[in-house]
C-alpha cells in the first residue's frame, strides 16, 4: 500500500464559501486548456461517441463527502466543483463508461464512485483518441486547479499523482 495520500494544505482554503457555482465558467476553462470534445450532461449521453479514448468529468458536491478507502485514514471532501479525468478504452468506449459514471446508484468500484453516487450535478467531456494523464497536465497548467489528495483515482498511474482535481475561483473568472 501507498502511504502517499495525504490531504493537501491549500484544499481547505476556500472551503466552505469561495468556490465556484457556475459550471458554465468551469466548462469555458476546461475548453480553454485547449482540450477538444464533446460536453454532455445525464440527458444527452447518446451524443457522445462510442470510441475509445479519454474523459473528464466534471460534478459538484453541495454537502461534505466523507471517504474512507481501504487502508486510509478518512478524509473530507468539502462541496466544491471536481474534475476527474479517466480512459475508456473498453467496449462501449467513452459512452458505456461516462454513462457508468453519471449512475448515481452503483456498486462501488473505482475511488471516484465515491463522489459520483453524492453529486448534485455532474457533466463530462468526451475526447476522443485522448489520454488521462495528458488532460490533467493540461488543465493543472489552467489557473485554479489543483490536485485534490494525491493517489486519488491514479492507483494505476506512475506519471499523475492524482487524476482528481479541485477548481478554485479563479478557474472561473
Ligand atoms: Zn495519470
Amino acid at each position: 500500500m501507498t502511504s502517499s495520500m495525504e490531504p493537501q494544505g491549500r484544499f481547505t482554503a476556500w472551503y466552505p464559501g469561495d468556490h465556484p457555482t457556475n459550471p458554465k465558467l468551469l466548462r469555458k476553462s476546461i475548453t480553454g486548456a485547449g482540450i477538444p470534445g464533446t460536453w454532455c450532461t445525464p440527458g444527452s449521453i447518446d451524443d457522445i461517441p462510442d470510441s475509445k479514448g479519454a474523459y473528464v468529468v466534471l460534478l459538484r458536491l453541495d454537502e461534505p463527502v466523507e471517504i474512507a478507502l481501504p487502508g486510509r485514514a478518512q478524509q473530507v471532501f468539502p462541496p466544491a466543483l471536481y474534475a476527474y479525468a479517466g480512459s475508456a478504452r473498453g467496449p462501449g468506449g467513452i459512452r458505456a463508461r461516462v454513462r457508468r459514471h453519471f449512475r448515481s446508484s452503483k456498486k462501488l468500484h473505482w475511488h471516484i464512485d465515491r463522489l459520483t453516487t453524492r453529486a448534485a450535478e455532474i457533466t463530462a467531456l468526451a475526447v476522443p483518441g485522448g489520454h488521462e494523464c495528458e488532460l490533467i497536465g493540461r488543465l493543472l497548467n489552467r489557473p485554479g486547479f489543483h490536485i485534490v489528495l494525491k493517489g486519488f483515482g491514479s492507483s494505476d498511474c506512475r506519471r499523475c499523482d492524482s487524476h482528481l482535481l479541485t477548481v478554485a475561483r479563479a478557474a472561473g473568472n
